[in-house]
């Protein structure tokens, strides 16, 4: 199936304001004032040292791309606040906020999201100058975690991270439909399936997959890759069983239950029962067919 049929998406006003600012009060304030530019439309808040334009346009693509995230979901709730990012001229100033503010204890590789429960003001995506389209790409996976973690405090990690991935490069087309493009993963995927040879069906089984906890699932070199294809499958095969099994799963998740009960509860919930033999069977002849 065409990943762009089936979904469409209107576009938002998009208010934008710019003002001139500094950093939000967040924890203790880094040690240096500068001076922020800010952007604020229907869903977002941009601050920035870079400049205006910098701003308006992460905000812009960022209400496109909330729209993605409503579409595909079947969330109805909205964050109570607008969701908060700050993008640093240099990866040095990008450190040093979130030492000083958000208490990193090691450099993060790139962009981060922090997520603080019940305290939505201190919540943000932070981020740092790369070329146009790593930006945006990098901003809107951070987003979609902040969009994510507004509604379901503690998701498991592979749908969190798997749509995050999805949504890394979705687009809106000239007919206001969005399309999520097979991110490079296709590729890594097909790259995968070959070295391990051709008895393996999946690159790791799709039961585990959804049942490891944060740890288990990083230590799996093809986390990523998994994730994301099975995400992919579920909004794009022309399979309704699990489509509706994927839609039962996301609404079974809640708000403040912590990350093993997600993981659990809504496996049982939306997949007991489920042949998951017949689904990688399933996902291994999409992915091929892609
Ligand atoms: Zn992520």
């Amino acid at each position: 199936m065409n990943p762009s049929k089936g979904t469409s998406c209107f576009f938002v006003g998009v208010l934008c304001s710019v003002l001139l600012g500094f950093p939000g009060n967040l924890g203790s304030a880094p040690s240096r004032k500068e001076k922020f530019f800010t952007s604020r439309s229907v869903h977002y808040e941009i601050l920035s040292d870079v400049d205006e334009e910098l701003c308006r346009k992460a905000a812009a693509r960022l209400e496109q791309a909330f729209q993605c995230f409503r579409t595909a979901l079947p969330y109805q709730k909205s964050p109570h606040t607008r969701l908060k990012v700050r993008i640093f001229s240099t990866k040095e100033k990008f450190d040093e906020y979130n030492q000083s503010v958000h208490r990193a204890k090691d450099p993060h590789r790139s962009f981060v999201y922090h997520h603080y429960e019940r305290e939505s003001a201190k919540c943000e995506v932070v981020a740092f100058v790369k070329s146009e389209a790593e930006l945006m790409a990098g901003l809107q996976h951070e987003a979609f975690h902040q969009y994510f973690r507004s509604i379901i405090d503690y998701p498991p990690q592979w749908v969190n991270e798997g749509l995050a991935e999805y949504f890394e490069v979705v687009v809106i087309d000239e007919n206001r439909r969005f399309v999520s493009r097979p991110a490079p993963w296709l590729q890594k995927w097909r790259t995968e399936k070959k070295r391990l040879g051709s008895n393996t069906t999946v690159l790791i089984p799709v039961k585990d997959l959804m049942s490891f906890s944060k740890e288990e699932w990083e230590e799996q070199s093809n986390s990523y890759c998994e994730s994301w294809a099975l995400v992919y499958f579920f909004l794009h095969s022309d399979h309704a069983e699990w489509k509706k099994r994927f839609t039962a799963y996301l609404a079974a998740l809640k708000s403040g239950s912590p990350r093993e009960d997600n993981t659990r509860l809504a496996m049982k919930a939306a997949f007991t029962g489920a042949n998951f033999e017949e689904l990688e069977r399933l996902l291994v002849e999409f992915m091929e067919g892609l």
